[in-house]
């Protein structure tokens, strides 16, 4: 039984990872904004907690309980995110930052504050969620490909230094899955398209999203969340 957090726990991915997990028998804290989402998954025996992510001290508030309630954290699940397409011209620099926030340094945060846990501990398992986007980009998905692609080169940085320290980095690229993901990347995209140079073929992009998003043509969540498991149980990997 370990000790897991796991971020971006109120919808899809995050979901379904937590309540496997905590039906696998660990004790997991399910962490996001959302406490209505969150406490559903009180009934499989999920701990949940509030995080913003963008926000450094509720980061510290969030690693501080889980260390006084359970003195260790042994697996970081850093799996929050949203896509914010659009083209480059089009989105304000603000937004990209915002996508960076939450992506990249949001993630950094929390992963600075668990980490001397994990040393002293001489032991954990650290678990990014990138995405096959983080290999190659979508159209309009400029900013979300530059965060994911800057996730891949960081955990594999971040791999090399805590390896003496007995933690693991695993990075997981998960290709299309049914979530709100698809929907919310594609509302960004809309709404950045508006009287903007590339309105009509981001309008379309928009479009065919939405329709792949809210089809059959994704895969389950609950197909990652396996995968996410096995990561959480296994030695080093580096799964698609
Ligand atoms: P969802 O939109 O269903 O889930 C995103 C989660 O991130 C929510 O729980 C949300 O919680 C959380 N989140 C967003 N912003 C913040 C924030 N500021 N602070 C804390 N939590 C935040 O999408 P998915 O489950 O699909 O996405 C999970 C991860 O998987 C993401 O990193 C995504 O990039 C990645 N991914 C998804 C793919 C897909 O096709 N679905 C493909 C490849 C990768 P709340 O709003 O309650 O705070």
């Amino acid at each position: 039984m370990a000790i897991i957090l796991i971020t971006g726990a109120s919808s899809g991915i995050g979901y379904q990872t937590a309540e496997l997990l905590a039906q696998n028998g660990h004790k997991v804290y399910g962490a996001a904004r959302r406490m209505d989402k969150l406490e559903k998954l009180k009934s499989v025996g999920v701990e949940p907690i509030y995080l913003d992510i963008t926000n450094e001290e509720s980061c510290r508030k969030l690693v501080d309980t889980i260390i006084d309630n359970e003195g260790q954290i042994d697996i970081l699940i850093n799996n929050a995110g949203y896509g914010s397409y659009g083209a480059i011209e089009d989105v304000p620099l603000e937004e990209a930052k915002r996508q960076f926030e939450v992506n990249l340094f949001g993630l950094a945060a929390l992963t600075k504050l668990v980490l001397p846990h994990m040393r002293h501990q001489k032991a954990g398992r650290i678990i990014n969620i990138s995405s096959m986007g983080g290999r190659f980009t979508t159209y309009f998905g400029a900013w979300y490909h530059a965060t994911k692609y800057a996730l891949e080169a960081f955990s594999d940085a971040l791999r090399m230094e805590v390896k003496p320290f007995g933690i693991d980095v695993s990075l997981i690229e998960p290709g299309g899955i049914k979530t709100n993901w698809g929907l919310i990347a594609a509302d960004h995209l809309a709404e950045s398209a508006k009287g903007g140079t590339y309105e009509e073929a981001a309008l379309k992009t928009a479009t065919s999203m939405r329709k792949q998003y809210s089809g059959n043509m994704m895969s389950d969540p609950k197909i990652i969340s396996k995968t996410i498991s096995k990561a959480v149980s296994s030695k080093r990997m580096r799964a698609r």
